[in-house]
Order: C-alpha cells, then structure tokens, then sequence
C-alpha cells in the first residue's frame, strides 16, 4: 500500500490532467452541455469529413482515450473500479511506485507492459 502522500499526490496529478483534457476537448466541440464527453459527435467516422476535420477527429479520438485513462484511474483511486489502483490489470502484482509517478495513468507494470 502506497503512502497517503503519495496517493494524494498521485491524484492530484490526475485531476489535474483530466481538467486540461476536458478543457481541450470542450475547446474541440467534443463534450456535451453537462461537460460529459459526447459520444455521438463521430467526427472521425464522417462521410464529409475533410482533411483539418480528420486532424480534429484524430486529436479528440486521443484526448477521449486519455481522459478515459484519467477516469479509470481516478476510479481505481475510488475504490469503484477493479483492480485497486497501482494494481497491474495483466498480473495482479503492485505497479512500481516510481512508474506511477512518471505514468499515472499506467494499467499494467512494467514486465507486463513489456510483454505486450
Ligand atoms: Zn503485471
């Protein structure tokens, strides 16, 4: 179990990250009136879809698949999602604190993330 301290900073970081997502991807037209992200709005998938609106489509794509990271990982730090946070998703054994640090969002350790 990690330190208070260091969960604190840990999710610090995290709502840290998810608040300049969120910022990018309001600036992007991709969230909906509540601040949700809006789902429906298929910037990639469009048939008249131009080549800036493609770049756009690409870069919400990213920030979604970020922020989802973030929420998951916040999550974990809730307790209201499996495994507990610093858990690796792959084999169960704690994440090293130091990958934590330089990757909060991490899902697996590293030998796992390793192995693909
Ligand atoms: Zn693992």
């Amino acid at each position: 179990m990690m330190a208070d301290t260091g969960v604190a900073a840990l999710r610090n970081a995290l709502e840290t990250e998810r608040a300049a997502l969120r910022r990018e991807l309001n600036e992007l037209g991709a969230l909906d009136g509540t601040g949700a992200l809006d789902y429906d709005a298929n910037f990639a998938d469009s048939s008249q879809v131009n080549a800036e609106r493609g770049e756009t489509g690409a870069l919400v794509a990213k920030l979604r698949s970020g922020l989802d990271d973030v929420e998951l990982a916040l999550a974990k730090l809730d307790g209201t999602a499996t495994p507990a946070y610093g858990i690796c998703e792959r084999c169960g054994q704690p994440i090293a604190e130091a990958r934590l640090e330089a990757m909060p969002t991490a899902r697996r350790c590293v030998t796992c993330s390793a192995a693909g």
